[in-house]
């Protein structure tokens, strides 16, 4: 058995269709295996080659000791009270990265993770003070969704509506196992691209990258400040990648035509929710035509921030409208399992902002630390540099 096996869970359908169609003309099978092992693996759901029960078993049999069917393996569920359901995700080499399936009236969104960790750094996000431990395949990627589809389908929730990447990492860092992975959500499983949302913190070249892509898939930029100075204390990635070349990117991604993009606010309590700043967001909202989500912050560990007030978020969703701005209020869910934001993660693997001897993230700098901390050196080994 050939040890480093590929793993056809982590290839889109035409990549699937060409080592499918090498392996049975070796072995003087019929064209059409390469399409029955393929619907077995995005329609049928099989677990195993075994399971593939119209090839003959000596088939069955030569497939596993060709390829591989590797899902990432359940760690731990979580449900909360609101209905929300948090998976735990045990990778090879001891990494563990989180799920959440979302149901809501007429949806069943699933948030997955691109990468284990980040390496962004993000003074708001407990991903970002977990540190970057690697990146995920497209299998380890694509394997979340049809792990947590078959959760929820034998748990009674319905089918997986729309999937969003929204967990842990920074899709845009990690472009070589989320272009592949998207292809796999749409053009293997079946989810319409306007039902698929990727969503950045303002990795330009990904965005360039992804609009591009012939499909419509959607693009949420994680804004949090509508002004440079601001936006850098929370976010040191703008240092790099800042706020004016971030929204002309955002107006090519328009021109493409079809798409929707999201703003999403994350509304902390006397840090990004001052009044003055929204008529500069409602700006920056109609250059690209934004909605804008209005995101309460979801208090983390080591961070002594607190969410805005309802009255402000009120304030701010209403004053939006009313400059031709449409907006929501998101309540995060499932706090009670710490389904927000890499908690979970975190916890497990006992990796906090003190144990890497970092500073301390809760208190805001008056200005911007001086260098800003966007060089190069930023990112770890291993990890891609969003550039
Ligand atoms: N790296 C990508 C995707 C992961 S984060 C991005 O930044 O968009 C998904 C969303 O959760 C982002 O909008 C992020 O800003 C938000 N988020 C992170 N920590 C949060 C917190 N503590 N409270 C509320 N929202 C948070």
């Amino acid at each position: 058995m050939n040890p480093d096996r590929p793993n056809l869970l982590g290839m889109t359908p035409p990549q699937l269709q060409d080592v499918l169609a090498e392996h049975f003309t070796l072995r003087g099978q019929p064209g059409y295996r390469a399409r029955q092992v393929e619907e077995w693996l995005f329609r049928s759901d099989a677990r195993s080659f075994g399971d593939m029960t119209n090839l003959p078993v000596s088939e069955r049999d030569a497939l596993s000791n060709a390829f591989r069917l590797d899902e990432p393996a359940v760690d731990t569920v979580s449900e909360s009270a609101d209905g929300t359901v948090k998976h735990l995700w045990a990778l090879r080499g001891g990494e563990v990265v989180e799920s959440v399936l979302i149901p809501t009236r007429h949806r069943l969104t699933l948030c997955i993770s691109s990468q284990a960790g980040c390496a962004l750094r993000c003074r708001f996000c407990a991903t970002g003070w977990s540190g970057f431990g690697r990146q995920l395949s497209p299998a380890e990627i694509a394997g979340q969704y049809r792990a947590s589809a078959r959760w929820a389908a034998e748990h009674g929730r319905g089918p997986v509506t729309n999937v969003v990447f929204m967990g842990m990492g920074e899709p845009l860092a990690n472009r070589k196992a989320v272009f592949p992975a998207l292809t796999i959500l749409n053009a293997g499983y079946g989810i319409g691209a306007r039902r698929i949302t990727v969503s950045t913190v303002g990795v330009i070249p990904g965005i360039a990258e992804l609009a591009e892509r012939p499909e419509q898939f959607r693009l949420a930029l994680s804004l949090h400040a509508p002004v440079t100075e601001l936006r850098a204390e929370l976010i040191p990635l703008e240092r790099r990648y800042p706020l004016d070349q971030l929204i002309e990117a955002l107006e090519a991604f328009n021109r493409k035509g079809g798409r929707r993009i999201t703003f999403e606010y994350t509304m902390i309590r006397n840090v990004n929710d001052d009044p003055a700043l929204i008529a500069p967001l409602a700006d920056l909202a109609n250059r690209v035509q934004a909605f804008v989500n209005l995101i309460p912050f979801n208090p983390i560990p080591y961070v002594e921030w607190q969410p805005s007030r309802p009255s402000r978020v009120r304030e701010f969703s209403e004053r939006l409208e009313a400059a031709g701005v449409p907006s929501a209020v998101r309540e995060p869910r499932g706090r009670d399992i710490d389904a927000a934001c890499g908690q979970l993660r975190a916890k497990r693997l006992g990796r906090t902002a003190s144990a890497r001897g970092q500073d301390h993230p809760g208190r805001i700098p008056n200005r911007p630390r001086a260098g800003g901390g966007s060089s190069s050196g930023h990112y770890p080994k291993g990890s891609e540099n969003p550039n």
